[in-house]
C-alpha cells in the first residue's frame, strides 16, 4: 500500500477525535505522520499522545501469527486451527452449559462496525453478555443522562462550548492532561478570552494552571459540595424558575431533600471552607452561559449515578441546558467509546441505546438481523469476570485488558485462570493475552479503515494507510469469518462500509449517516433521516425523556463503601496521565512517551510523607485491604492531605491490584476513585523486593 500521499485519518488514543493525516513508506509499518490542518476537530494540532502514535504500528512486538496454547506457553498456528478452535470450543459450551456461559467483550480502540459485529455475534450466540471499557469509565454518566436527560452523551459540542461558553466546571476531570487538544483549543482559548474555569478535583494537575477557581475535595465527597452549590442557589434564588417550571420535573424532591442540609457540616465533610464552594456556586449560576464537564472523578464512585444526577441537578436549576454554551458533558477517554456503546455493545441496549427488554425494539433488530435476540439484559465486563466458575465458562476479548483495567486485579487474573476457555484478539501480548487458550493477530489503527464516534458524538473515517504485517487479518475479516464458521450466514460482509449500511438500518440515532456523507467532517448523532446536518447541541426544545421534561432528583451524601481506619489511613485515588494510556498495551511501547515516565508512581502530601518517614523519590509500599505495589514516592503538595494518587498504565507496579471491585448498584460501574490505603517506606529496591 506504500505512497506518498497523505492519508487523512483520526488519532487513536483519546476522544477527543483529532484528524491527522499519514503518509506510507515502502514497507508495511513505515507510516509518518503529518498535521492534517483542516481536519474539523483539532485543525492540525495534536499532542504527545498524538504526535507519537504511529510509533506502535511496526514495533517489534506486534503479534503476527494466531497462537495457541501448549502447556504454558504458546505455539504459532494457522488461521485455520485457530478459528476452528474458537468454533468447537464455543460449541461446546453451548451445548455443556448454555449461551450465557459465554462473555465478550468490545473495544473502544476499534471501529463502530466491529464492536457493531461482535455484538451482533453474541447476540446471534444467544447472549447479552456483550460489554465494553465504558462499564470502566462512564456507564454511570451514560446511565444518568438518559434517564434524566435522554441521550447518554454530551449535551453539547465543544466548538459552541468555546464560542458560547461564560463557565466552565469542571468535576473529576482534567482536560489539560487528558483530552489536552480539548482543553488547549476550546477551554483555554475561551478562558483566555474572559472564560471562568471552576475546576473540582483532589488533585492539582495541568487544569488547575488555568482555573480561576479550585476546589480540592477529599475523594467521594462531590455530592455534598454539589449540594451546598445547589442549596445556596435556592437559598439566593439564583435559580431559573421559568426554566424548573416548564422544561422540568422533580424539584419538589430536590426541595425536600435538601430542607435538612447542613452546608456547615458538608464543607467539613468536603474538607473545604464553605464560602469557596459558595462563591463558586453563584459563578456558575449567574453566568449567561455555563457549562459542566464531568469525569471519572465524578463517575467512578459506588454512587457514580448520583453523582451524575446532581450535576443535572445543578445544569436543570440554573436552566444551564439546551442551548450554546452550556450543559452537562462527560470528556469521554478512548477514541470510540461513544461509538462502542451507541453500535450495542452492551448488555442492556441494542445499537442506538433501544432497551434490549423492549419487544418493539428487538422486533424492529430482528427484522433486519434473521434471528431473535435474547430478551433479558446479559451481564456486565465485571458481573462477567465475577461469573467466571459458575455461570462463565467461556469469554472472547476483542482489544481489552482486564487483568490491568479491573479493580481487584488479583483476583481477576485468578479467575481468568479458571475459564475453561478464553480467546484473545489484539495486536500485543497483554496481561490479559498470557491467560488465552487462542490469540488472534489484528490489525492497528493505522491498518484498517471504518468508523469512530468521539466525545461530542461526531461520527468520522478512520483510513487504512499501511497494509497488514505478517500473518495478521483485520479485526473486521476475523469477526466475519469467525461468525460465518458458527452460523453460516449474517456475517458476509465486503468491508466496513457494508458493515455500516447494516447498522444504519437498525440504529436510528445512525441512520441518517453514509460514508460519503460523513467524508471528512463527521457528522454529529442524532441524525436520524439522510438530509439531517446532526446537532451540535441536545434539547433545545425538550428532553428526550418521555414526557420531554428533564428530571431533577435530589440525591444525598454517601460515603466510599471503603473508609479509612487504623491500618488504612489514607485514600488512595487513581487517574491518567498525560502521556500514558490506559492499561498501557500501546502507549508503554511508545519510546517518546515512555522517555518522561518510564515507571509508576505515588503522590503523597509532605504531611503523610513527613509521618511515615518517606522521601521524595524513594520507593514504598502502597497497600490496600486487596494486594500491594512496589512504587517511587513524588512527594508533593498537588494531593491533598490524607490521599494518596497514583496512575493504572504499568503492569510492574500494577494500581488496580489495589482498587475496590464494589459497584454502583445501577451502573455497575466500579468505585475506582476511593479505596482505603496506606503507604510507608520500604528498604529493599524494587527488584528485590518483587523477587
Ligand atoms: Fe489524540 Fe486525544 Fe491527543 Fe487529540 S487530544 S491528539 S485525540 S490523544
Amino acid at each position: 500500500m506504500g505512497s506518498n500521499e497523505g492519508v487523512n485519518t483520526i488519532c487513536p488514543y483519546c476522544g477527543v477525535g483529532c484528524g491527522l493525516t499519514l503518509i506510507a513508506g515502502e514497507e508495511p509499518g513505515d507510516v509518518r505522520l503529518q498535521p492534517w490542518f483542516e481536519a474539523p476537530v483539532n485543525e492540525g494540532s495534536l499532542c504527545i499522545k498524538g504526535g507519537a502514535s504511529p510509533q506502535v504500528v511496526d514495533h517489534e512486538e506486534r503479534l503476527k501469527e494466531p497462537l495457541i496454547r501448549e502447556g504454558d506457553s504458546f505455539r504459532e498456528a494457522t488461521w485455520e486451527e485457530a478459528l476452528e478452535r474458537i468454533v468447537t470450543e464455543f460449541e461446546r459450551i453451548e451445548q455443556e452449559y448454555e449461551p450465557d456461559a459465554v462473555g465478550f467483550f468490545g473495544s473502544s480502540k476499534v471501529m463502530n462496525e466491529e464492536n457493531y459485529l461482535l455484538q451482533k455475534l453474541a447476540r446471534r450466540y444467544g447472549t447479552n453478555n456483550v460489554d465494553n471499557c465504558t462499564r470502566m469509565c462512564h456507564a454511570s454518566t451514560v446511565y444518568t443522562l438518559r434517564q434524566s436527560l435522554g441521550a447518554g452523551a454530551m449535551t453539547n459540542s465543544m466548538a459552541d462550548l468555546e464560542e458560547h461558553g461564560d463557565v466552565y466546571w469542571v468535576q473529576g476531570a482534567n482536560p489539560a492532561e487528558q483530552h489536552v487538544i480539548a482543553h488547549s483549543n476550546y477551554f483555554r482559548q475561551a478562558t483566555l478570552e474572559g472564560a471562568t474555569l471552576i475546576q473540582i478535583d483532589p488533585h492539582a494537575n495541568k487544569t488547575t494552571r488555568d482555573a480561576d477557581i479550585h476546589l480540592q475535595l477529599k475523594p467521594g465527597t462531590d455530592i455534598p459540595l454539589l449540594n451546598i452549590a445547589i442549596k445556596t442557589i435556592l437559598e439566593e434564588e439564583l435559580y431559573d424558575q421559568a426554566f424548573i417550571d416548564e422544561r422540568t420535573r422533580g424539584f419538589d424532591h430536590l426541595e425536600a431533600t435538601l430542607a435538612d442540609f447542613d452546608m456547615e457540616a458538608a464543607a467539613d465533610i468536603c474538607g473545604l471552607p464553605l464560602e469557596d464552594i459558595q462563591e463558586a456556586a453563584r459563578i456558575y449560576a449567574e453566568a449567561d452561559n455555563a457549562a459542566i464537564f464531568t469525569g471519572m472523578g465524578m463517575s467512578q464512585h459506588h454512587c457514580g449515578v448520583d453523582n451524575v444526577q446532581n450535576e443535572v441537578n445543578l445544569a436543570l436549576i440554573t436552566g444551564n441546558l439546551g442551548r450554546p454554551g452550556t450543559g452537562v458533558n462527560p470528556l469521554r477517554g478512548q477514541n470510540n467509546v461513544q461509538g462502542t456503546c451507541d453500535v450495542g455493545a452492551m448488555p442492556n441496549v441494542l445499537p442506538g441505546y433501544q432497551n434490549v427488554d423492549d419487544a418493539e425494539a428487538r422486533a424492529s433488530v430482528e427484522d433486519v438481523w434473521g434471528f431473535e435476540v435474547p430478551p433479558e439484559p446479559g451481564l456486565t465486563n465485571v458481573e462477567i469476570s465475577n461469573a467466571i466458575g459458575e455461570q462463565i465458562h467461556g469469554l472472547f476479548v476483542m482489544g481489552e485488558n482486564p487483568v490491568m483495567s479491573e479493580p481487584d486485579a488479583l483476583e481477576v487474573e485468578a479467575r481468568m485462570a479458571d475459564l475453561e476457555f478464553l480467546a484473545v484478539q489484539d495486536i500485543f501480548m497483554t496481561e490479559t493475552a498470557e491467560f488465552a487458550d487462542v490469540i488472534l493477530p489484528a490489525t492497528s489503527w493505522a491498518e484498517r479503515g471504518g468508523t469512530v464516534t468521539n466525545t461530542d458524538r461526531r461520527v468520522q473515517l478512520m483510513r487504512p494507510v499501511t497494509d497488514v504485517p505478517g500473518n495478521t487479518r483485520h479485526d473486521l475479516d476475523i469477526l466475519c469469518e469467525l461468525g460465518t464458521r458458527l452460523f453460516g450466514d449474517g456475517f458476509d460482509f465486503d468491508g466496513p462500509e457494508a458493515v455500516f449500511e447494516e447498522l444504519r438500518e437498525v440504529c436510528p440515532i445512525y441512520h441518517g449517516m453514509t460514508y460519503d456523507r460523513i467524508g471528512f467532517e463527521g457528522v454529529q448523532w442524532p441524525c436520524y433521516e439522510e438530509g439531517d446536518q446532526g446537532d451540535q447541541y441536545l434539547y433545545a426544545e425538550q428532553f428526550d425523556t418521555d414526557d420531554g421534561l428533564g428530571v431533577i432528583r435530589g440525591v444525598r451524601h454517601q460515603e466510599p463503601a471503603e473508609v479509612e481506619d487504623d491500618e488504612f489511613p489514607l485514600v488512595l485515588t487513581t487517574a491518567r496521565l498525560e502521556e500514558h494510556y490506559n492499561t498501557g498495551t500501546m502507549s508503554t511501547r511508545s519510546p517518546t512517551l515512555s522517555r518522561k515516565t518510564p515507571e509508576n508512581f505515588v503522590d503523597v502530601h509532605p504531611a503523610d510523607a513527613a509521618a511515615r518517614g518517606i522521601e521524595d523519590g524513594e520507593y514504598v509500599v502502597l497497600r490496600s485491604r486487596r494486594g500491594e505495589i512496589v512504587l517511587e514516592a513524588n512527594v508533593t503538595e498537588d494531593i491533598k492531605e490524607g490521599v494518596v494518587w497514583t496512575t493504572p498504565h504499568f503492569a510492574d507496579a500494577r494500581a488496580n491490584t489495589l482498587t475496590n471491585d464494589v459497584l454502583d448498584p445501577l451502573a455497575k460501574i466500579p468505585e475506582y476513585k476511593a479505596a482505603a490505603a496506606e503507604v510507608e517506606p520500604v528498604s529493599e529496591s524494587p527488584a528485590s523486593a518483587d523477587d
